[in-house]
């Protein structure tokens, strides 16, 4: 495996046992996030994507959620089959989690400082005072007004935009070698988005972090991304650079989403468009491929065989019956 690759994905499938059988709500995941690289996860919502973010740090509850093939390798060592114990070692040490919501993921009845603390003090052999000068700090990096003072407040004493930013302090709190990020700016207003973005991207540079972005918002994918993977119905339909994705969206649905999202430019006159239909439940996933009853260019093929991976360029690909014969 290339040297440069911190994290690799080889064929995950995962399942969910449920009255009605084993659920597939990922199948033959497959993709890398070379070191200092910003991938986007991008689709809409029930596409897989927070349950691939989940499965890397074995968060997945189980039962139901089993993996049932494929490998999920971090730094060389493969996380599936690891022990809690093992697993413990390396999350929230060296792959960090920012969730979408932090007045959930934060814990009502602690102070922030102390949530903070709390992962340093599991990972990190550091006196009391050490401890704290760390918390100042890390609130300090991630742009927290008066640090010292807003270490004692609790989550509901903040806004959203500051409860976000204690979330990417814990996250960041032992120096992860890797973040992920699951939609941590779905839930904060469009101002507060761009500062939020603007220090993760700044966090990212200065600390050498390679990045998971979990997203819908492909305004969000603009500005943060090396990478794009669009995933529809537990699969990547779609990888490629982020200029090479907007100049040139190949796969159906990517098509579907770009022309559903407004540029907000004064020369953009374009008519939004929907995609129609929804993404389908995992029991009632067609055979082929998974996106046919909605895609505009469907054909006999797509009903009957999934579309492979067709390699277009170095980094880029696209799994679609229009691309078979290139
Ligand atoms: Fe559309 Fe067929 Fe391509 Fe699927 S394989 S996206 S149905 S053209």
């Amino acid at each position: 495996m290339d040297s440069d690759i911190l994290v690799s994905l080889r064929g995950l499938d995962i399942g969910i046992r449920t009255s009605k059988g084993l659920l597939i709500p990922i199948s033959d995941l497959s993709f890398d996030i070379m070191r200092g690289e910003s991938v986007c996860l991008v689709g809409e919502s029930g596409c897989g994507k927070s349950i691939t973010a989940l499965s890397i740090l074995g968060l997945l509850p189980h039962p139901p959620f089993e993996v049932i093939g494929g490998e999920i390798i971090f730094d060389k060592t493969d996380l599936i089959g690891m022990g809690p114990r093992q697993l413990c070692s390396i999350r929230g040490k060296r792959i960090g989690m920012i969730f979408q919501e932090p007045m959930t993921a934060l814990n009502p009845v602690f102070s922030i400082g102390d949530q903070i603390a709390e992962s340093i003090t599991t990972h990190l052999r550091l006196s009391t005072g050490q401890v704290r000068e760390r918390v100042i700090e890390l609130l300090r990096q991630v742009q927290m007004p008066a640090p010292e003072e807003r270490m004692s407040s609790y989550p509901h004493q903040l806004s959203g935009g500051l409860r976000q930013r204690a979330m990417i302090a814990m996250a960041l709190a032992c120096c992860p070698d890797f973040l992920i990020a699951d939609e941590p700016t779905t839930a904060l207003d469009v101002t507060t988005q761009a500062q939020i973005l603007w220090l993760l991207n700044r966090l990212r540079e200065q600390r050498r972090l390679t990045l998971l972005f979990i997203t819908h918002n492909l305004g969000v994918v603009a500005q943060i991304a090396h990478k794009v993977l669009i995933m529809y119905a537990g699969s990547i339909v779609e990888q490629a650079p982020v200029r090479e994705l907007f100049k040139r969206p190949l796969h159906p649905y990517t098509q579907g989403l770009m022309n559903s999202v407004p540029y907000g430019l004064p020369e953009d006159t374009r008519r939004l468009q929907s995609i129609p239909g929804s993404v389908p439940a995992l029991d009632s996933i067609p055979s082929g491929c998974a996106f046919q009853d909605r895609c505009p260019r469907v054909m006999d093929i797509c009903r009957k065989i999934r579309p492979k991976k067709v390699q277009i360029d170095r980094d880029r690909w696209v799994a679609c019956h229009l691309f078979s014969n290139r």
